[in-house]
């Protein structure tokens, strides 16, 4: 089983589009900043949309003391555009990175030079070498475009072989299908840490949506509970955050390395599930 102590946390954001989204931004960084957090990750608009705000987040925070890690997504992109990124990076010397396909807005036609993520992986391994530590996504619950499980996890291979250093998982509310994949995992010869990724519930009809969209099951009696609470914000949180934290402790007791998680660039969720966590060093 995977298990190291202590656990690692790591925080994602995403780069604030407002001047009041980067100062509230500040404040959240320095709250989760305290916890000494392995790194904080920035995510990327697939196409490169949000290219400038993810640099300019990353090296923001990179110059406070703490390691962050940019996303990067490859779809639409050229091998000149990401090779550009890269020596940006490398030139800041920011050495951890996160390596996606991404998704392209429906309708949108791809005329990249990159299908999918494990050729990003291969691509970052064939211009920088060792330099960068690799993460990629995994889908315990399987990816939502994939053909079928099977193949989705031949895929994820493919990115391990292509040199990822670690993985994060998309998030889900059931701990077996994490367990199961991480056994999968071992079976298959893959070693490298994979950490949950876990998004605290603060909302329903926001998370209802998001998860329709990345394919993370919200089993029926989370959803029957949640749907009850109504217009009642405090028992939606309430009911989330004893939900996520038994996820999380439940995860980390069965060797889960560490955990991610989907700050959604808040840190009063994030702060009280690690809060209720029984950590033992
Ligand atoms: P891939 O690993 O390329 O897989 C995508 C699909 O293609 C899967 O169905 C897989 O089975 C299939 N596939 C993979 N390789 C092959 C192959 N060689 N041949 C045939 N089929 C193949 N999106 C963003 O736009 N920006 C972000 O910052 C961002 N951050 C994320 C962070 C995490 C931790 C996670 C879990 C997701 C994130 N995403 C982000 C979403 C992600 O981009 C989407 O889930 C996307 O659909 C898949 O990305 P991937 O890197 O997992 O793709």
């Amino acid at each position: 089983m995977q298990s190291q102590h202590p656990p690692l946390f790591s925080f994602e954001f995403y780069p604030p589009k407002t001047e009041e989204g980067a100062a509230s931004m500040q404040v959240v960084h320095s709250k989760l900043a305290a916890l000494k957090p392995d790194f904080f990750s920035v995510t990327f608009g697939a196409g490169g949309s949000t290219r400038d705000k993810t640099f300019d987040t990353v090296v923001d925070i990179q110059a406070k003391g703490i390691a962050a890690a940019p996303h990067l997504s490859c779809v639409a992109s050229t091998k000149d555009n990401i090779r550009a990124i890269l020596k940006n990076y490398q030139q800041h010397g920011i050495a951890k990175i996160v390596a996606l396909r991404g998704d392209l807005p429906s309708g949108t036609l791809s005329a990249g030079e990159f299908r999918y993520a494990n050729e990003l992986v291969e691509f970052i391994r064939l211009e920088t070498g060792d330099y960068f530590d690799i993460h990629v996504a995994a889908y315990p619950e399987v990816h939502p475009q994939a053909a079928n499980a099977t193949d989705d996890f031949k895929n994820f291979k493919r990115k391990v072989e292509a040199g990822a250093n670690s993985v994060i998982t998309q998030y889900f509310y059931n701990a077996e299908s994490y367990f199961y994949f991480v056994e999968l995992c071992e079976k298959n010869g893959i070693t490298i840490p994979i950490v949950p990724g876990i998004m605290p519930i603060t909302q329903y009809a926001q998370l209802f949506r998001f998860s329709e969209m990345c394919g993370a099951d919200i089993p029926r009696w989370m959803r029957k509970r949640l749907e009850s609470f109504g217009d009642d914000k405090a028992s939606v949180q309430a009911f989330g955050l004893d939900v996520v934290s038994q996820l999380c402790q439940r995860l980390l007791e069965g060797g889960a390395p560490g955990l991610h998680f989907y700050t959604m660039n808040q840190s009063a969720p994030s702060l009280a599930i690690l809060d209720n966590l029984q950590l033992k060093s």
